[in-house]
């Protein structure tokens, strides 16, 4: 292709292997990985290789190297993946969208910040001030959802544990207007538990290390981590992450979005009222539980502007409405007690981030656009979703990421491979089938209505008390066992890696993974008592009683079977690809290099892995088996009439298919093409820049 790179630095186009092999193309992503190349195309794919270090490649300069580029005309990069959405959005009045998947630790978040801050660059040339406002808005997002999304775990130093698209809108000149972040499931058990080695989310660190005498005097807060039961365990020193610098980011970005003294005052006393929380301690009184540091329960009460004997018998009873339509307080036992907290921290905090994230919204949402006077209000949507994980111990939320990541390799293959594959075959253009691994019997086994496992699991928590996870295996075994990418022990009783009654296994396009079951039913079922919703919806701060409608509710109004975590989490997830589905994809895969975090590691194993459960290798094939360019033989005649002298000003051939090969004869390009019933198709980018500098010459 046409890149201005030597040989040493590999093929910049896996597309050029010359044998395609697993092998070749891990050493190509090595040669490259190894002199700081990171990027490599499959035709409009770009491969990323996390370089863990610092790399030149994102100044200034850099930008204008790239900007209003052909992809092939400049060495691999995001920016060139950006610029493509950006001109088939500008061009061709195109939605399209930009999907980033790999591993955690691969590089996502940072390639959508690259690609953002590109996109931001390149536009608005003439300075207007409402849409630079809208730009550093949507930059300064980042920082702060980072910072309460974002958290340190095993794999990585800042790992997203939040699924985020946004949508960046653009008006007719092509300059961002504003935009819209959706968020997918927050990973919300980590407020009150994490594994050995990680963290709890940035924000309470920043807090603890960055605010003020006067702010953590006023919330009650000591400057010691070790002070507080959830984030005592994560509290060693992240050398990687600066959070008393970060906190000081936070507050400026939250400052330029719009977010009043009052709001950014009430996100830290949420913040504070969740440490305090974690340190209340519950003794047993008779049968029923009473709180032993009372003192804590005022702080509480004073920082959330309730009552403080209503917070200590919200955290003490629940009430229930009998059969009979009574009401009655039950007192709850140490142990319910001890729940109904941890449940309560979980929710306030994933309330506080669904707030944050409207609260954004409500800031860059376009506002009054009237297409009749403004032109077609065109969008790119950025995809930066968890990737697949495999942890020593899987519970639900993995479950739930890694379904998130079946739907996804689904879309791929539905846009990349299949669709590609159809064409050809819609356009009786001659074509070698390319086998793949189609995943869609793995999304099948997880989402199907009534046989899969979330339904399955979603009748267990209609029967919470009764069904045991032990039960809930049984059920899965006796409903799946056929399925050949399930399996449990019982199944599989020589297997050594799973307990009987407690593990079960799917086997996803990216590996196998061993799930237990411990808390299945509880975080899917995702039980908040009335009582705490009605607390915070009976708070005297306005900004904090806001984020609780649903408070309002008394016991006999709510509803009974809410939908739960499982089922929430796959409308979400649907309707994200209904929406990825109706734009034009551009992707970006990454790669972890090692598990090391170090430059200097290529791990061959780990690599490969990679590239084969990512499919890159079909993708290739697929690719070289294809034709990089195509258009209809109108819209071609449109472009390029001119530089044939029987076509101009109108061509008198039966056809335009005629016409085409016309000018494709005359130029001398007909090795490179093939005619298909309502397109032309070219195979490489040099025929492209030969008919456009043909064109460029007239
Ligand atoms: P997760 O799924 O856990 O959110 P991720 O794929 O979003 O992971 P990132 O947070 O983007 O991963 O990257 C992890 C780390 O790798 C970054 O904090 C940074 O240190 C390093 N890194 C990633 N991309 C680059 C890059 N282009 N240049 C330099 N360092 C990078
Ligand atoms: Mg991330």
């Amino acid at each position: 292709m046409a890149e201005l790179e030597s040989w040493e630095f590999g093929k910049s186009d896996f597309v050029l292997l010359d044998n395609l092999t697993i092998e070749e193309f891990l050493a190509n992503l090595k040669v490259r990985f190894d002199k700081n190349r990171i990027y490599t195309y499959i035709g409009e794919v770009v491969v990323s290789v996390n370089p863990y270090q610092h790399v030149d490649l994102y100044g200034r300069d850099m930008i204008e190297h790239y900007k209003g580029r052909e992809l092939y005309e400049r060495p691999p990069h995001l920016y060139a993946i950006a610029d493509s959405a950006y001109k088939a959005m500008k061009r061709r009045a195109k939605d399209t969208c930009i999907v980033i998947s790999g591993e955690s630790g691969s590089g996502k978040t940072e390639a959508s910040k690259y690609i953002m801050q590109y996109i931001a660059a390149i536009t608005n040339p003439s300075q207007r001030v409402e849409v630079e406002s809208v730009k550093n808005i949507l930059l300064k997002s980042n920082c702060v959802l980072e910072a309460f999304g974002n958290a340190k775990t095993n794999r990585n130093d800042n790992s997203s544990r939040f699924g985020k698209y946004m949508d960046i809108n653009f008006d007719f000149k092509g300059d961002p207007t504003g935009g819209h972040i959706n968020n997918y499931l927050l990973e919300k058990s980590r407020v009150i538990v994490q594994q050995r080695g990680e963290r709890n989310f940035h924000s309470f660190y920043q807090l603890i290390l960055g605010g003020s005498d006067d702010l953590l005097k006023s919330l009650y807060l000591q400057r010691d981590a070790k002070e507080y039961a959830f984030i005592r365990d994560g509290a060693t020193v992240n050398s990687v992450i600066n959070d008393k610098e970060n906190f000081k980011a936070v507050m400026k970005a939250m400052e330029i979005i719009g977010f009043s003294d009052k709001e950014i005052d009430t996100i830290y006393k949420i913040l504070a009222t969740i440490l305090h929380l974690g340190n209340l301690m519950f003794i047993a009184e008779s049968d029923t539980a009473s709180i032993s540091n009372n003192d804590v329960v005022s702080q509480i009460a004073d920082i959330t502007m309730t009552v403080p004997d209503t917070v200590r018998k919200t955290l003490l009873h629940r009430t229930v409405a009998t059969g009979g339509g009574e009401v009655i307080k039950k007192g709850h036992t140490v142990q319910e007690a001890a729940y109904g907290r941890d449940a309560f921290a979980k929710a306030i905090y994933d309330r506080l981030f669904c707030w944050i994230v409207n609260r954004i919204n409500d800031v860059i949402e376009v506002k009054g656009y009237d297409p009749r006077i403004h032109g077609k209000n065109t969008v790119i949507g950025v995809l930066d979703i968890y990737g697949f994980e495999i942890f020593e111990n899987n519970s639900f939320e993995q479950f739930c990421i890694n379904y998130c990541n079946e739907k996804l390799q689904q879309l791929f293959i539905e846009l990349i491979l299949r669709q590609e594959q159809a064409e050809y075959q819609r356009e009786g253009i001659e074509w070698q089938h390319i086998d793949y691994f189609n995943n869609q019997i793995i999304v099948d086994l997880v989402e199907q209505p009534h046989k899969g496992i979330i339904a399955i699991l979603d009748e267990a928590c209609m029967n919470v008390g009764k069904v045991t996870d032990a039960m809930l295996v049984d059920t899965m075994d006796s409903k799946l066992g056929k399925h050949a990418h399930y399996t449990s022990r019982k199944l599989c009783p020589t297997e050594k890696n799973m307990e009987f009654n407690k593990h079960f296994r799917i086997k996803h396009y990216a590996g196998q993974v061993t799930y237990s079951v411990e808390g299945f039913i509880d975080k899917n079922k995702d039980t908040l008592y009335q009582d705490f919703k009605r607390l915070m919806y009976n708070s005297s701060n306005p900004v904090l009683k806001d984020m609780w409608p649903d408070g309002k509710l008394s016991i006999t109004e709510v509803t009974k079977r809410p939908l739960t975590a499982a089922t929430l989490f796959r409308s979400s997830m649907i309707a994200l690809i209904v929406n990825l589905e109706c734009k034009e994809p551009y992707y970006v895969r990454c790669i972890k290099p090692n598990e090391q975090k170090s430059p200097l590691i290529f791990d061959y194993e780990r690599c490969r892995h990679q590239v084969e459960y990512l499919g890159l290798l079909e993708n290739v094939r697929v690719r070289r088996a294809g034709f990089a360019y195509r258009q209809p033989y109108e819209r071609f005649l449109l472009r390029y009439k001119m530089i044939c002298e029987y076509t101009w000003p109108n061509h008198l051939m039966s056809t335009d298919l005629e016409a085409t090969r016309m000018i494709i004869d005359q130029h001398d390009f007909q090795q490179d093409v093939a005619y298909g019933k309502t397109k032309l198709f070219i195979r490489t980018p040099q025929t492209l820049f030969g008919l456009e500098s043909a064109r460029e010459e007239t």
